[in-house]
């Protein structure tokens, strides 16, 4: 009999998990089990202001981690790809700065790019440069927050590096540990003067050559839409709309139950590309260690509010920039703004006059400040209102597209590296065959996804081989 495999979330990982399953294990039945609608989870395009595939969420993805790249390759999307245009960003601190040059993930790396900055004053530009001449802090603190203090000062840490990562995962880098953030990471791990490995680091970087981000210029849903396609034509079964409500021991290997299935859905092997708060209760029963350290994790939830504006009413000045960042200290509800339609050549919407419009893609809500529960009335209001009052301007919006992301980012919490090794060690010695995997174990970006999911269904068909010998 074909071994039976069952993908639990129909995101980016879990379809990629499916999908190198189908590869490595032709012969066995495939079955992803999503409990939406639709599938791709936290990835999803759509028409906005006359253009399709305006993303609702995630816009890009690195090229410098290389499994994205690979796979939009490998499904034949690699001639559609597009990368940003050339624009600086902004930090809004009570006016617009431009990001000083120089930085990585907002940590700096030369010291005569910071001081020309007006972003930091010349008390807080004096204290990061003393960061060279300081003894290792090394990563035992693990927190973003707590080692950039210590070693450039408050201000670098409020006014760069909390904004730039803050906003690439809704994250206060105060409870937001340094593993989850490879690049400061290694910095620190590697180097005394996290500023002078930096630009050891930039240097080297600058010989890699070609854009940092890529795009399918269909929208990013594209890739999950090609993902599943794929899968159709190899065979996998995609099943929306069931919700998986546990698992449990059969004799021989596990049963899936899918709330509303009179029958359970046996299986040899399993992926639980769902993220650790909801993946919890399905494993209650199987692993009660991992699901009590599952329950703990913490998911932020945010609001991607979608503007388009007439380009007669913006001003001719903010065409060079990408967008900008709002420091906690200034934050009210926004806390990163998007100037999308010069981000992106291929956004360009006219209205129905012909007249070209100005897309905005503003973010709400972080860890700490969950705003998903609130009126679109009070979410569009604070996005017309903060953005205005930011860039000085009364914004007209002639369409607008508000999107709640609950629990849409996970939040590596101090410790989460040893945190996720402990649920692996648990559920491998509790449950074999089940793996976990996706944004909330090992990197939250869509590339670090991917890779997990290639390594989960490795790992998978190894276990289904060894079952036959
Ligand atoms: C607003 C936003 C912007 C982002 N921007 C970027 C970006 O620009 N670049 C980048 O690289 N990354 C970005 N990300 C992050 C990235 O998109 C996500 O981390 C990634 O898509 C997560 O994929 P996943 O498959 O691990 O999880 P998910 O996409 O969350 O998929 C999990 C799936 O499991 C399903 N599910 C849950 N419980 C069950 C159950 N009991 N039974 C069955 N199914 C279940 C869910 O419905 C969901 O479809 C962004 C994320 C958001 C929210």
């Amino acid at each position: 009999m074909s071994a039976s495999i069952v993908v639990v979330g129909g995101g980016i990982t879990g379809l990629t998990a499916a999908y190198r399953l189908s590869k490595e294990l032709p012969e066995a039945t495939v079955t992803v089990v999503e409990a939406d609608d639709r599938l791709g989870g936290k990835i999803r395009s759509s028409t906005f202001a006359g253009i399709a595939g305006i993303d609702e969420a995630a816009d890009a993805f690195l090229t410098r981690v290389p499994e994205a790249m690979a796979l939009a390759d490998e499904l034949g999307l690699g001639g559609q790809l597009t990368s940003p245009a050339a624009g600086s960003a902004s930090v809004w601190w009570n006016g617009m700065h431009s990001i000083p040059e120089g930085l990585m993930l907002g940590v700096p790396t030369d010291l005569r790019k910071l001081a020309r900055s007006k972003l930091l004053t010349w008390p807080g530009k004096l204290r990061a440069a003393l960061e060279p001449i300081l003894p290792a802090t090394g990563v035992g603190a693990d927190s973003v927050g707590k080692l950039i203090r210590k070693r450039f000062g408050k201000q670098v840490h409020e006014r760069l590096v909390d904004p730039l990562v803050g906003s690439i995962y809704a994250a206060d880098t105060d409870h937001f540990s340094l593993d989850g953030v490879p690049q400061i990471f290694d910095l620190a791990s590697k180097n005394r003067s996290l500023l002078i490995g930096g630009r050891r680091m930039r240097a080297k970087s600058a010989a890699a050559t070609g854009p940092i981000f890529a795009t399918p210029i269909a929208g990013m849903a594209a890739l999950t839409d090609a993902l599943a396609d794929a899968l159709s034509a190899s065979g996998v079964h995609l099943r929306t709309h069931a919700t998986v409500a546990s698992i449990a021991r059969a004799e021989h290997g596990w049963n899936v139950m899918i709330e509303g299935d009179d029958a359970p859905l046996p299986a040899d092997a399993i992926v639980l590309a769902t993220p650790a708060r909801t993946t919890a209760p399905l494993v209650a029963e199987i692993s009660p260690e991992a699901s009590r350290s599952l329950a703990t994790f913490h998911h932020a939830g945010v609001v991607m509010v979608t503007l388009a504006v007439s380009a007669a009413e913006w001003p001719p000045e903010l065409l060079c920039y990408s967008g900008y960042l709002v420091p906690k200290p200034v934050q009210r509800w926004v806390t990163a703004v998007s100037f999308a339609s010069s981000k992106w050549s291929h956004w360009q919407p006219r209205d129905e006059t012909g007249q070209p419009l100005v897309v905005l893609r503003i973010s709400l809500g972080r860890d700490g400040r969950d705003l998903t529960d609130r009126s679109d009335d009070e979410l569009l209001a604070a996005a017309v209102g903060e953005v205005g009052d930011h860039l000085g301007l009364v914004l007209h919006p002639v369409e607008h597209r508000l999107v709640r992301w609950p629990m849409a980012f996970p939040q590596y919490r101090p410790g989460h590296a040893a945190r996720v090794a402990a649920i692996e060690t648990a559920l491998s010695a509790d449950a074999p065959g089940i793996v976990v995997a996706g944004a909330s174990y090992h990197g939250i970006g869509i590339p670090a996804c991917i890779r997990q999911a290639n390594l989960a269904a490795r790992v998978l068909a190894g276990h289904v081989r060894s079952m036959r010998n």
